[in-house]
């Protein structure tokens, strides 16, 4: 008889997001123990809803997303929907409306998977993006629009109430791992006003973690450490923008984008966490069943120990390992991999 319940909701969305999701669904439910009920509700969100009815994400069922203790997403967005609309309509919209001020992002190099770095480094660091804040509040405007003198800003905002907590849960997450190194990546020789906020703030909470070794490198310097240092990362604490661009360097050093997961993480827990691979609906391969369910089994795995599952999450990625260092370059299915890491995290001991 079950005694525990995962209420989760589902957004496969759009291409390859319902291909994956399937996968990462099915290694879930093999790998909870007895007593656990998984009961999932599916949202028809993304491309096909917003050409059918015109809707993004309507207020019922955002309202209907808070009742769920985290939230699976495979991917959202077509090149026939224009360039926004779901963007900022339903991503950004859920991003805010649940404040996942958290982008965590883990880099792994996992055995046998290809890497354009020299010399096969260890790479293993986690990336804490902020979420809510920077150039992403949609804080700017277009003047003169269309004529020879417009101006457009893009505002960056960032306040010591939203830096503070996102530079909190890195110290955290830095400190429970075993090298306790956190680098701060910003920009403060240029941006002078947002970087000293986040240096300053950097350097009072490390006074709380005197176990975490600190660093602080500008993104441009990081980007070149990324390729040819990439050891030296194990926490980074970074801005949005500076966040979204670094991950995609990460996710290219790291074996590429069908192995890289994410959380888009509140981690007050006030509202429903969301996990979801860092790639898109790749309209390119979607019904070939080429896409890789991995990135999406990886961010199972992160919501598993977002909701105290360690256990678990630990056989995922256990699995994953063991599956990438059995691949000898035969090609297989977006279903036979997802099939293959369930058969595994079932014969793993729990
Ligand atoms: P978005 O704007 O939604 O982020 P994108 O244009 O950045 O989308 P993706 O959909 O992420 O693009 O795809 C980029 C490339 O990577 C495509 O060629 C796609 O086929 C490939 N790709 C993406 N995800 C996977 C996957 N899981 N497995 C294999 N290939 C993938
Ligand atoms: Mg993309």
């Amino acid at each position: 008889m079950p005694r525990r319940a995962i209420r989760l909701a589902v957004i496969p969305g759009d291409g390859i997001g319902q291909e994956v999701v399937a996968q990462g669904l099915k290694v879930l439910s093999a790998v909870l123990p007895q007593d656990v009920k998984l009961e999932t509700r599916e949202y028809d969100l993304g491309a096909r809803r917003w050409h059918a009815t015109g809707e993004t994400l309507p207020e019922a069922e955002l309202e209907s997303l808070k009742d769920h203790d985290a939230i699976l997403l495979g991917a959202i967005g077509d090149p026939s929907v224009p360039s926004g609309v779901l963007e900022r309509g339903l991503l950004l919209k859920l991003r805010f409306a649940f404040d996942h001020y958290v982008n965590l992002r883990p880099s792994k190099l996992f055995p046998n998977t290809p890497t354009p770095l020299a010399g096969r480094p260890e790479i293993d660091f986690v990336v804490v993006r902020e979420g809510t804040e920077g150039p992403y509040t949609g804080n700017g405007g277009s003047l003169r629009t269309g004529t020879p003198a417009e101006v457009a800003t893009e505002v960056s905002v960032n306040t010591a109430y939203g830096v503070e907590r996102v530079v909190r849960d890195a110290y955290e997450r830095a400190n429970a791992r075993p090298r306790k190194k956190l680098t701060l990546v910003h920009k403060n020789n240029v941006l002078v006003y947002a970087g000293h906020l986040w240096k300053n703030i950097f350097d009072r909470v490390g006074q709380e973690y005197p176990d975490v070794t600190t660093d602080y490198l500008h993104v441009d310097a990081a980007t070149i450490f990324f390729v040819t240092q990439p050891e030296r990362f194990d926490v980074i604490v970074t801005d949005n923008l500076f966040g979204d661009i670094v991950t995609d360097l990460a996710a290219a050093v790291t074996g590429g984008i069908g192995l890289a997961a994410s959380g888009n993480i509140n981690p007050t827990g006030a509202f429903p966490s969301m996990f979801e691979p860092v790639h898109g609906s790749a309209p390119d391969i979607a019904g070939t069943g080429k896409a890789d369910p991995t990135a999406t089994v990886l961010s199972v795995a992160l919501l598993l120990r977002h909701l105290g599952y360690e256990a678990e999450a630990a056989r995922v990625e256990t699995a994953v390992t063991e599956d990438l260092a059995a691949r000898d370059g035969v090609t297989r299915t977006t279903d036979g991999i997802g099939d293959a890491l369930a058969d595994q995290v079932r014969s793993l001991p729990g």
